[in-house]
C-alpha cells in the first residue's frame, strides 16, 4: 500500500485507521466523496491489527464483537457494502467466570444467562428472570435510541427515564438480594473498564444484552480481516489508505480546517478533515489549543482517560481443547468488583502481586488456522495503569509471570508449556495506536462520561472526530456507529446546504 497520497486534494481525509476511522471513509466515499485515509502504522485497524510471531497469529486489541450476522454490527457492514464478507465464527459460550468459590460457563442467548444463574443462586430465580426482563427492555430501547432519527425524542422512554442516572451496581441491587449473585452477574465487567459501582445502568444492560441477543462472534485469521475488508471496500470505491505515514499538522486558518501535513512532507488540502486519532494529541499536538474556544479545552480536560492494559501472548501445546475451556473465560480473586478495579487503579502501589482481574482468550479454539499443528494461541489481559511507578521495562517480566501464575488456575501446567511468549503494556499500546496513555477506549465509560462524551462535531469548521474518543464510546461496534453517524450528520449538513 502507498506510503504517499497520489492527490494534494480530497474531499475529506481521515487521520487514522482504526475502525472508527475506515468505517467514516468507507461510508463517505460510498456516497462519492474522495477519500484519503493517513495511518501512521505499517498495518491499517488501530486496535483491530492482528500479528505473526513464529507461526502463530494474535490480536493486539479485539477479542470478540457482538451482532455480526443479525444486530447492530451486521447492519454497519451492510452500509458499508461489506454484508457477506467477513468469516465470523458464531460462539457458543459467551463467557466463563472463575470466582474464589464458583467456577462457570454461560452459553448462548437469553436462555442460556438465565439458566446459569438460576442454577448457580435457585432462591434468587424470580429475581434473576425479572432483573433479565428488565435488562432486555433497556436494550430495545437502546436499540430504538441508535436507530431513532432525533435521539431526544427517546429520551422520553421510561426505560430511559428510568436508568438513565443509575449505575448498574443500582440496578442489580434493586432486583438480587445475595451479594454474590449481584456480583457473579456482572461478571462481564472485566470487559469495560469501570467497576459496575461506577458505570451506568444503561451501558451495562445494553452491553450484556446486546452479547446475548445479537450473539457473539470471532473473526477467523484475527480481526485484522475486518480492518483489510474496509481497506480493500474504500480502495474499491476510489478512496485512498495510506500507511507508514503520519499526520503531523492540521491546519487551521479562520476557525475553519484548511488540510494536512504529512510526516513524508506533503500539505494535502480537503474541506473535511476526520480525527480517528488520539482526542488530546489532535487539540494540543495536531491542532494547537489556542484555536478552540476556552470552554472547549476546559470541558475536555475535566474527562478522564479509559484504563490501559497489561497483555500476555501466549503459544502453547497444551491440549487446551481437551480441558473444557471457554473462548474467553474472566478470572477474579475477589467477587467484590468495587474492591477489583480498586486494585487495579493502584497498582502502582500493589506491583504485580495487586493483580486480581484477568481475561484469559483462547481463539485457536475456534480458529486453529491461528495456531501451528497441535499447538494454541492464548491471550491473558488485565486492566494496568499506564504510570507503574517504575520503568515498565522492568516491571514488565513481574507482570507477565504474574498474570502467567493467575492464568494457571484455569489453564493447569501452563508455564511449563510456554512455547512462545510475548508481552504487551499500556506503552506499547500507545506505541502502536498513539492513544495517551494506551487507553484502551478512549474517555473512561463511567456513568457521567457516557453522556458527556464529546460530540463528533468540533468548534472548529471542517474538523470531526470519529472512535472510541467520540460518541458513542469504546468497542468495535461502538466506534463503527461513531463513524456512520458521522458520515450521516455530513451527507444531511451537505444536502440541505
Ligand atoms: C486489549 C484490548 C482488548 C479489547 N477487546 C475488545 C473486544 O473484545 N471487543 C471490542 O469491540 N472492542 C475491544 N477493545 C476496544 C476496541 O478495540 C477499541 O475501542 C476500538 O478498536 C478503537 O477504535 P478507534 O477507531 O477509536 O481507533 P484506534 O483503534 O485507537 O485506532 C486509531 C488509529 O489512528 C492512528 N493514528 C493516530 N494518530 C495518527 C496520526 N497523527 N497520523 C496517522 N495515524 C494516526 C493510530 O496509529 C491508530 O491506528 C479492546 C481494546 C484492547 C486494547
Amino acid at each position: 500500500m502507498a506510503r504517499r497520497p497520489k492527490h494534494d486534494h480530497y474531499d475529506v481525509i481521515v487521520i487514522g485507521s482504526g475502525m472508527g476511522g475506515l468505517g467514516t471513509a468507507a461510508y463517505l466515499a460510498q456516497a462519492g466523496y474522495k477519500v484519503l485515509v493517513v495511518e501512521r502504522h505499517y498495518r491499517a485497524g488501530g486496535y483491530t491489527h492482528s500479528f505473526r510471531r513464529h507461526q502463530y497469529t494474535f490480536d493486539a486489541g479485539v477479542r470478540i464483537v457482538a451482532g455480526a450476522e443479525h444486530g447492530l454490527l451486521s447492519d454497519l457492514l451492510e452500509a458499508a457494502g461489506l454484508t457477506g464478507k467477513l468469516p465470523f465464527i458464531r460462539l457458543d459460550e459467551v463467557y466463563a467466570a472463575w470466582y474464589p468459590e464458583h467456577q462457570f460457563t454461560v452459553p448462548r442467548q437469553v436462555q442460556g444467562l438465565v439458566q446459569t444463574y438460576t442454577d448457580l443462586f435457585p432462591e434468587q430465580e424470580p429475581n434473576i428472570k425479572a432483573l433479565v426482563a428488565e435488562m432486555e427492555a433497556v436494550y430495545e430501547a437502546m436499540i430504538e435510541m441508535i436507530h431513532a432519527r432525533d435521539p431526544f425524542q427517546v429520551l422520553s422512554n421510561p426505560m430511559i427515564m428510568k436508568y438513565r442516572s443509575l449505575t448498574f451496581h443500582e440496578m442489580l441491587h434493586s432486583f438480587l438480594t445475595d451479594e454474590q449473585a449481584i456480583y457473579t452477574f456482572a461478571a462481564l465487567c472485566g470487559y469495560y473498564g469501570t467497576s459496575p459501582k461506577t458505570g451506568s445502568a444503561m451501558f451495562f444492560a445494553y452491553a450484556i444484552m446486546s452479547y446475548f441477543k445479537s450473539e457473539i462472534y470471532y473473526c477467523k485469521g484475527g480481526f485484522q480481516q475486518m480492518a483489510n475488508a474496509f481497506v480493500e471496500r474504500i480502495e474499491s470505491l476510489g478512496g485512498e489508505v495510506c500507511l507508514s505515514n503520519e499526520v503531523q499538522q492540521i491546519v487551521v486558518e479562520d476557525k475553519q480546517v484548511k488540510g494536512v501535513r504529512l510526516q513524508t512532507g506533503e500539505y494535502v488540502t480537503a474541506p473535511l478533515v476526520v480525527c480517528n486519532g488520539d482526542m488530546l494529541k489532535m487539540i494540543h499536538n495536531l491542532v494547537g489549543e489556542e484555536h478552540f474556544p476556552s470552554r472547549y479545552i476546559k470541558k475536555i480536560s475535566k474527562l478522564a482517560v479509559a484504563f490501559s492494559a497489561f497483555e500476555v501472548f501466549i503459544g502453547t501445546d497444551l491440549p487446551l481443547e481437551e480441558m473444557g475451556l471457554a473462548h474467553e473465560t474472566f478470572l477474579y480473586t475477589d467477587y467484590n468488583y468495587e474492591k477489583l478495579y480498586d486494585n487495579h487503579h493502584n497498582l502502582k502501589e500493589l506491583g504485580a502481586e495487586g493483580v486480581c482481574m484477568l481475561a484469559i482468550s483462547i481463539p485457536s479454539l475456534v480458529d486453529p488456522s491461528l495456531a501451528p499443528e497441535g499447538k494454541k494461541t492464548i491471550a491473558l489481559t488485565t486492566f494496568a495503569p499506564y504510570d507503574i511507578g517504575e520503568p515498565w521495562a522492568d516491571a514488565k517480566p513481574k507482570f507477565e509471570q504474574a498474570l502467567i501464575k493467575l492464568a494457571e488456575k484455569v489453564i493447569p501446567g501452563l508455564s511449563e508449556h510456554l512455547d512462545f511468549v510475548e508481552s504487551g503494556t499500556p506503552l506499547t499500546m500507545e506505541r502502536f495506536t498513539n492513544n495517551s496513555f494506551g487507553s484502551i477506549y478512549g474517555w473512561n465509560q463511567n456513568m457521567e462520561q457516557m453522556i458527556s462524551r464529546p460530540q463528533h462535531e468540533t468548534p472548529i469548521k471542517g474538523l470531526h472526530v470519529a472512535g472510541h474518543w467520540t460518541d458513542p464510546g469504546g468497542g468495535v461496534v461502538s466506534v463503527l456507529l461513531s463513524g456512520y453517524k458521522l458520515s450521516q450528520k455530513i451527507l444531511t449538513k451537505e444536502q440541505s446546504s
